[in-house]
Formats: C-alpha cells, sequence, structure tokens
C-alpha cells in the first residue's frame, strides 16, 4: 500500500459513511488502473509542459520579475490550472510516492509562493501598477477562485504527508480572504464559486473556524445580487436567487456544481439540515429532468449552462468535462451524508461515460464538451494547436481555457478516494474496480478485502477478506440501480438482490470470498417524451456503460445520420461488441426540408448495427457518432 495516509479530498467531521484515503484504498490495475496509469505516466507532464509553454506558469515568475503586466501570458485565471496540477501532482505523490509528481509540487511552490504579497494576496492579474485594482471584477476576474484552487492544492499535499510551504502559502491566503471578504470587509461573492470548498476543507484540515465561517458566509450571500446584472443575466452565476432558496441546479453549470458541493460541506459542519435537504432536492429534480444519459450536465453551449427542465438536445449537448467532475464531487459528498446509493449509482454513470471519455488512450489530448451527436466528421488537431475551449469532434491537445484537462489529472490521481468507505459496522464498497482496501473501523478493529474484477467489461465482482478479525462486520455492496437481476454468492449460497444495497454480516476469516454478479447483457433504453430532442429514439447501454453507434463501424463509414434502429430486434454480444438490427436509410435531397406530408417512409437496406462505449468514441479518427438512435 502507498504511503498516502490518510489523503481524502473530503473529510467530513461527522458522516453517516466515512470516506477511506488513497493511503487505505489503491487501485490495482483494470479500467481505473489503466487510466491512472496514463495519468500519472503522461497526463501530469503534459500539462505541466503545456502551462510552461505558453507562459502560465511564467506568470508567477514575471510578476516576481517586476515584469506584470506587458508579459502576462492566457486568460485571467490560468493561475487556478497551474494549482489544479498541483493537486494533481500532490493526489499523484501520495498515491503511488512518484518523485516526478513531488519535484514538480516542489518547484511550482518556488515559483509560486515568492509571488504573494505581506497581506496575503496573490494572483497574477490584479493589484500592480497597470492592471487593474483587487477585487475590481468579481464578475469575471476569478480571484476567489484561484485561491479554491489553491486551498484544495495545499489540502491535497497536506493530507498526504507534506505540510510544506505551500499550506503555510494557502493559510496566509485563506486568511486574507477571510480580513477582505469578511462581515465589515467587501460584503459580495466570487462570479465563479470555489473558494468556497477550499475553505471548508483547509477549515477541516487545520481546525480553524474562521475559514468556515468565512465559506458560510460566500453561501449565505450568493443569490442577493452583490453581482452585476450581465448579459446571461444573474443565474449565469447564481446571485439572481439564494442557494436554499433555489429548486434545481441552474446557470452555469460548473458554478452551481461547485457552489452546490460546498453548501453541502457547510451544510455537514454547521449543522445546517435545512441547507442539506434543499441541496437533495434541487440534485433530485436536476437529474430528473436536466441530466443526460451519460451523466453530463449543462446542455447549453450558450452560458455553459443547464437548460430547462427537458431541455437536452444530443447534437448540441455542451456536457463539459468540468460539469461531470463537479457532479462527482457533489454526488460523492451527498453519498457521505447520507449512505443513500444513488449517488454512487450518478457517480459511477458520470466516471464511464463523462470523465473517462474526456482523454484520448495516450493521456495527451482532451474532450471539454462532450455532445452525444456528432453530425461531422472532426478534422485531427495539430498537437501544438491550443483550441478554443469547444471544438470538440477530436480530443485537443490543450485548449485557451483549459479547466478541463487538470480537473481530469487531479480525480484521476485521487480516484481510490471515491471507491469506498466505512462506519463504524463495516465496509462499504460503492465503485468496483480492481484493488485493495485495508482499514481501521471505528471501534479500532482492522478490516481488508481484496476487489477483483473485469468490470465494467464484465459483472463478476470477486470479494476477498484480507483482514478481519473474529467479530462480526458488515460487508457493503452497492448494487447499480440499472442492476435488476444481480446474485449474491456467500458460503455456497446464491441469492438475488436488488437495486440498492447487498449486505452481508457475519464473522469472517481471512481468504472469504464473497461475489456479486451483476448483469451485463445489452438493454435497450427509453426516453422521457418530454426530451422532445430524443423523441422516437432508443439507446442501449450495457452495464454502466452508454453506448454509441459511430460510423466508422457502418459500411462504407457512411454517416450516423442515415442510421436507423428496430427496438424489437435482438442486442447480441460478441467479443465485446454489442450489435442490434437496424437500417442504412437512403434519403433524397430536396430544395426544401419541409414537405406537406412524409409520404412513404424512405427505403433503407437492413444491417446489422455495431455499437461500441461512448468513452471509446473519436479514438479511431475522426468520425460522426450518436448515442440516441431514430427507430425505423
Ligand atoms: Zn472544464
Amino acid at each position: 500500500m502507498s504511503a498516502g495516509f490518510d489523503g481524502r479530498p473530503v473529510v467530513p467531521a461527522s458522516s453517516r459513511l466515512r470516506p477511506l484515503g488513497v493511503g487505505e484504498v489503491e487501485i490495482t490495475g483494470g479500467f481505473w488502473g489503466d487510466r491512472q496509469k496514463v495519468n500519472s505516466q503522461a497526463t501530469i507532464a503534459h500539462c505541466h509542459d503545456w502551462m510552461e509553454r505558453l507562459g502560465w506558469v511564467g506568470n508567477f515568475r514575471a510578476a516576481v520579475e517586476g515584469r506584470l503586466p506587458q508579459d502576462r501570458r492566457g486568460v485571467v485565471f490560468t493561475d487556478s490550472d497551474v494549482y489544479k496540477m498541483m493537486e494533481a501532482a500532490a493526489w499523484e505523490t501520495g498515491r503511488s510516492g512518484s518523485t516526478d509528481a513531488d519535484d514538480r509540487f516542489t518547484a511550482l511552490t518556488e515559483v509560486i509562493a515568492p509571488v504573494q504579497e505581506d497581506d496575503g494576496y496573490l494572483n497574477t492579474v490584479f493589484g500592480r501598477p497597470g492592471q487593474p485594482a483587487r477585487y475590481s471584477d468579481l464578475e469575471w476576474g476569478h480571484e476567489l477562485y484561484c485561491y479554491g484552487h489553491m486551498l484544495q492544492a495545499a489540502v491535497a499535499r497536506a493530507r498526504t504527508g507534506k505540510a510544506d510551504l505551500f499550506l503555510e502559502v494557502a493559510k496566509r491566503a485563506a486568511d486574507h480572504v477571510c480580513d477582505a471578504f469578511g462581515k465589515g470587509g467587501i460584503e459580495r461573492v466570487g462570479g465563479h464559486p470555489e473558494i468556497e470548498l477550499g475553505l471548508v476543507e483547509l477549515a477541516r484540515l487545520t481546525g480553524e473556524e474562521r475559514y468556515l465561517q468565512q465559506a458560510a458566509l460566500f453561501i449565505d450571500r450568493r443569490g442577493h445580487q452583490t453581482l452585476a446584472d450581465i448579459h446571461w443575466g444573474r443565474s449565469y452565476f447564481q446571485d439572481d436567487v439564494p442557494v436554499r432558496d433555489q429548486t434545481a441546479f441552474t446557470g452555469h453549470a460548473v458554478r452551481a456544481l461547485y457552489l452546490a458541493a460546498a453548501a453541502v460541506d457547510v451544510a455537514i459542519e454547521t449543522g445546517d439540515e435545512a441547507l442539506l435537504e434543499a441541496i437533495i432536492g434541487q440534485w433530485d429534480l436536476t437529474v430528473a429532468r436536466r441530466t443526460y444519459l451519460t451523466g453530463g450536465m449543462g446542455s447549453h453551449h450558450d452560458g455553459e449552462k443547464f437548460g430547462e427542465d427537458f431541455v437536452l438536445p444530443p447534437d448540441r449537448a455542451y456536457s463539459e468535462t468540468c460539469a461531470g467532475i463537479a457532479s462527482v464531487m457533489l454526488s460523492w459528498r451527498l453519498l457521505l451524508a447520507t449512505g443513500e446509493s444513488r449517488f454512487a449509482d450518478l457517480v459511477e454513470r458520470t466516471l464511464f461515460n463523462v470523465v473517462a471519455t474526456s482523454p484520448a488512450p495516450d493521456g495527451r489530448a482532451f474532450f471539454y464538451a462532450n455532445p452525444l451527436h456528432q453530425r461531422v466528421p472532426g478534422v485531427v488537431p495539430d498537437p501544438d494547436f491550443v483550441s478554443n475551449r469547444a471544438a470538440s469532434s477530436l480530443r485537443e491537445p490543450w485548449f485557451a481555457v483549459s479547466c478541463c484537462p487538470t480537473n481530469v489529472a487531479r480525480t484521476f490521481a485521487s480516484l481510490a478516494a471515491y471507491l469506498a468507505t466505512s462506519d463504524g459496522n463495516g465496509l462499504q464498497i460503492h465503485q468496483y474496480a480492481d484493488s485493495r482496501v485495508s482499514t481501521q473501523l471505528d471501534d479500532g478493529r482492522r478490516v481488508g478485502v481484496e476487489v477483483m474484477t473485469g468490470y465494467p467489461h464484465n459483472g463478476i465482482v470477486t470479494i476477498a477478506v484480507s483482514e478481519t478479525d473474529a467479530g462480526p462486520w458488515a460487508l457493503t455492496l452497492r448494487v447499480p440501480g440499472w442492476a435488476n437481476r444481480a446474485w449474491l454468492s456467500d458460503r455456497g449460497e446464491r441469492r438475488r438482490v436488488d437495486s440498492g444495497v447487498a449486505v452481508v454480516e457475519r464473522s469472517f476469516k481471512v481468504g472469504d470470498t464473497i461475489e456479486l454478479e451483476l448483469p451485463m447483457g445489452p438493454r435497450w433504453t427509453v426516453p422521457d417524451p418530454r426530451i422532445d430532442a430524443i423523441r422516437n429514439t432508443v439507446a442501449v447501454e450495457r452495464g454502466p456503460l452508454v453506448l454509441c453507434v459511430e460510423s466508422v463501424d457502418l459500411p462504407g463509414g457512411v454517416n450516423v445520420d442515415k442510421v436507423r434502429i428496430d427496438p424489437d430486434s435482438d442486442l447480441t454480444e460478441s467479443g465485446g461488441m454489442v450489435t442490434a438490427g437496424g437500417r442504412l436509410m437512403e434519403f433524397d435531397d430536396r430544395p426544401w426540408p419541409y414537405p406537406e406530408s412524409s409520404g412513404s417512409a424512405a427505403d433503407g437496406d437492413d444491417v446489422m448495427l455495431p455499437l461500441v462505449p461512448y468513452h471509446d468514441w473519436a479514438k479511431r479518427g475522426p468520425s460522426t457518432m450518436r448515442v440516441w438512435v431514430p427507430t425505423v
């Protein structure tokens, strides 16, 4: 087991479930193990290299050398991407003991720490002669947002055993924020929520109440129109309605979800049940009406925001990778608070179908937006090209607004901390991956298991007890919401288990095995008819994976617009490839696409349609793709 200590991104003072750290859970291989390896060996360095190359790290050097503002490079919040990459490096150091990641963190700390001003302020865009005044643009300036990521990086570093200079920098910055934005100070909020998450976690780490109080102040202040009215309205930054009065997530999706995650943190630490219930209600309505099949959130490119209920167009889906990650962060906090498996269900759906979709197999290119229908094949990007944020037909090496790659990096590096929890009574396994878990229960007893599985390719999960004493404890296994015919085998007895959780409570011996069988046959999925954009279509899912039709698998590579699927056909599977019956249509090109009647159905050839995991799309070159396929 790595020297990860109790490294966890979220450590509530009290919760239904106790999160385990990267020193207690280790991913040993398989689907997520492969991705962690690529993240460690390629993505972290890739992010660092690009930020050096584009001068984003150099901005800190320029600050020390008095070359700002003239030598400032990149958009206003690039400091935050350096911090997010540092957070990734901290988790990687804790997870694997990587000296490369450790060295990167130390080197960046040496570059950044001298930029901090005497009162704790630290930012490369504001406050110097020739730059705008500090906090003169709370709507767009992102100073507080950048601090939030700085604080999270410092917490990750400290929780993986290295409470070094960067923690001191972060504490001074947090003190400064409390001085500047406390009662009697600037009684406003930042345009992009994130500082709240950093402040609560730093309070949890250090025991400093003031940081928690400041986070609670920011949560309570939002929604009282302290930010300017903008083109998209104040709902863009959730400043139109107080957090606890909102009914569903609205506005810019990443902002809304970071804010909600922080509101859960504040609610837990302050015992604010009403605030927690409000966020759960907003989560419920958003999942029921504003979430893609992939778990993706935020349907509008314009304003990067949530649509109204049932506005979920597949071709214009924004579904930013960062919104997927923010959704995982929120659902994880709600799972810890409540113990309810539906939150882990959404974590799983989003990890496999949004977060895993973003990075290329080599870890050096990323999707920013994650549409469910690609109409036009993309153009292979130049590896030296810096894309705009959402040109998403093929994964791009880097973006002018590059929040997503560093977010993927920090999530993969800390992923083990999202698999399992403990409570007074035993262990809970929420996500299935080849892994080892070893921890201490609340009463001091040590327990451990090894999880062995080919998931998500097959549905057999074998759990071997590796540490236990003679007394009884409970092993709780999540049975995903989609798994309506699961089986559990223990001591020669095989029983049917329903969606939710399956509990095995008894005295264990080292070497005992429990087997969970999840039904991995492909299945049809139909949309709520109120989602107009996908009416008369169906999708196919297999286990936790959303599948798609991709043109590279079609005869002659024809555009997926020609595809119709037969929902009465049998879904078959062979060698990991799912096929369905369907037809390739021929359409007449008309001068005007709205005839008086549709006439007879267009002709077409019957074909067997191959379906592949959505997260693998566009890995074989430019293609067209669709998840929701019109029926014959
Ligand atoms: Zn992003």
